[in-house]
C-alpha cells in the first residue's frame, strides 16, 4: 500500500505539471519533464495518470521540432474536464452560471428561490439548480467541483464574535452557517461572498475593466454598495466590510437610515427606498419597474424621486473618485436598467461633484455583463481556490478555522 507522504508527493508532482501544461499553449513530455525539473520516468507514469482521469490531452500535432522521424506527441490542459458553478442569491431569485475551468461560460439559468426560507431549503434549492444547470449543459453534477455563491450585502469576516448579516436584506441569514449547510449537503468546495464583490471580480477579468490599477465597481441593489480592485486583488478591508457607499451621507438628505446614521444614500437610492418615496409623495407604484415607466411617462413624483437619488449616488462616486482617483468606475445592478432618467442625472452629479483632474482620467461606465456579473464573479472566485481542490478534492492541510476562513467567507 501506497504511504500518504508517497501519495502526497505525487500529488505535488501531478500539480506542479499541470500548471505547467496551463502555462503553455502545447508542450512534450520531454519539454515536460525539464521544465518540471522530474525524471521523464516520473513524468510520463503521471502523465499517463492525468491523460486517463482527463486533466490532460494528447493533441498528437506537436509541430515545433524540427527533427526527423516521429514528432513527439504534445500535451494540452483540457479546461472541460471539471467546471465550477457560479451562483447570486436574492430575496427570490437564483441565477446561476457554469463555467469550465479557463472561466469560459458554458450555460446560465435562473430559477425562484426564497432567501428566507430557512437554511435546509436553502441547501437543496442550490442543489437542485446545480442538478438543472447540469443537466441543461449536458455534463454530469458530479463535475461541477466547486460552487461560488453570491449573497446580498456585505459579509463580515468570521472574527471572535459570531459574524452577523449587516443589512436586513440578507434577514436570518448567516453566512458561516449557511456555508456550513452548503458544504454538508453538497459535498463540494464552496466560497462566499457578496453580490458587489462577486462582481467586481467578473468586472475586472471579463468585463468592461482594461488592466487598470485601482478599480471600483458600484452596484446599485438592494443597497448601494461598492467593491474596490486594486492590482487585480479585491480590497476586503479589515472587517471585509470596504465599500459600504450607501452610508455615506449625502448633502439635503434627512432620512433615517437602518445604521442609525441620517441621511445615508441607502434611504433614497435603493429600489425599496425609491418605492417608499415615491408612494409618499402619491405615486401609484409598486415595484421599481413601475417608478421607471411612470418616471418615463412624465410623472412627476417618480421622476423627481429617480433624479434625487442619482444625484445622491453621483455624490458619493464623486467622493470616491476624489479620495482614491481611480482609473475606472463601473457601475452595475438593476437601477442601471433606469438608463438615461437616472444616468443622466448621476453623471451630472459626478460632475458638478468630482475634481475636474479627477473625473477626467476615470473612466466611468455602466457593466456590460449586466445580470450575468454576479453569477460569473461567483464561479471565477470558486475557480481560484486552490487547484487541488478543482483536480482532486480535497483541501492541503488546514485546520477547520482556516479552511473557512479561506474557502467560506472570501
Ligand atoms: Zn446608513
Amino acid at each position: 500500500m501506497r504511504s500518504q507522504s508517497f501519495l502526497e508527493m505525487r500529488r505535488r508532482n501531478a500539480l506542479a505539471i499541470v500548471s505547467i501544461v496551463r502555462g503553455e499553449r502545447e508542450i512534450s513530455r520531454a519539454e515536460l519533464a525539464r521544465e518540471a525539473n522530474l525524471s521523464p520516468a516520473t513524468v510520463s507514469n503521471i502523465v499517463d495518470e492525468l491523460l486517463e482521469a482527463g486533466v490532460l490531452i494528447e493533441t498528437g500535432s506537436k509541430s515545433s521540432t524540427s527533427q526527423r522521424g516521429r514528432r513527439p506527441i504534445g500535451l494540452i490542459f483540457n479546461p472541460t474536464f471539471a467546471f465550477a458553478a457560479g451562483m447570486s442569491l436574492d430575496s427570490t431569485r437564483l441565477k446561476v452560471v457554469i463555467c469550465d475551468l479557463d472561466g469560459n461560460l458554458i450555460a446560465e439559468s435562473a430559477s425562484d428561490c426564497n432567501l428566507h426560507a430557512g437554511y435546509d431549503q436553502l441547501a437543496s434549492s442550490v442543489m437542485e439548480s446545480l442538478k438543472e444547470i447540469a443537466k441543461k449543459a449536458s455534463i454530469p453534477v458530479r463535475k461541477i467541483c466547486a460552487l461560488g455563491l453570491a449573497l446580498p450585502s456585505g459579509i463580515e469576516r468570521p472574527s471572535s464574535a459570531k459574524p452577523h448579516p449587516v443589512s436586513k436584506a440578507t434577514g436570518a441569514v448567516q453566512p458561516v452557517e449557511l456555508w456550513a449547510r452548503l458544504q454538508k449537503k453538497l459535498k463540494r468546495a464552496i466560497v462566499l461572498d457578496s453580490h458587489v464583490n462577486m462582481s467586481a471580480i467578473a468586472e475586472s477579468s471579463t468585463g468592461g475593466e482594461r488592466h487598470s490599477d485601482v478599480v471600483m465597481v458600484v452596484r446599485l441593489g438592494h443597497v448601494v454598495h461598492s467593491a474596490l480592485v486594486v492590482h487585480g486583488q479585491l480590497l476586503a478591508g479589515s472587517s471585509g466590510l470596504a465599500g459600504e457607499l450607501g452610508h455615506l451621507p449625502s448633502p439635503g438628505n434627512r432620512r433615517n437610515c437602518e445604521c442609525g446614521n441620517v441621511g445615508c444614500i441607502n434611504t433614497i437610492a435603493t429600489p425599496g427606498a425609491l418605492l417608499k418615496v415615491c408612494q409618499e409623495r402619491g405615486a401609484r407604484v409598486k415595484e421599481l419597474d413601475d417608478v421607471i415607466s411612470e418616471a418615463e411617462r412624465g410623472n412627476r413624483a417618480c421622476r423627481d424621486t429617480l433624479t434625487e437619488a442619482a444625484s445622491s449616488v453621483g455624490f458619493g462616486i464623486a467622493a470616491a473618485i476624489n479620495i482614491l482617483a481611480p482609473q475606472q468606475i463601473i457601475i452595475s445592478g438593476p437601477l442601471v436598467e433606469a438608463k438615461e432618467i437616472f444616468l443622466v442625472p448621476l453623471y451630472s452629479a459626478i460632475r458638478q461633484h468630482a475634481l475636474k483632474t479627477s473625473y477626467q482620467n476615470c473612466i466611468v461606465s455602466t457593466s456590460e455583463l449586466r445580470h450575468l456579473a454576479e453569477p460569473l464573479g461567483a464561479a471565477l472566485k470558486a475557480l481560484s481556490m486552490e487547484p487541488r481542490l478543482l483536480l482532486f478534492g480535497t483541501p492541503s492541510e488546514m485546520s477547520p478555522e482556516e479552511e473557512e476562513e479561506r474557502y467560506g467567507l472570501g
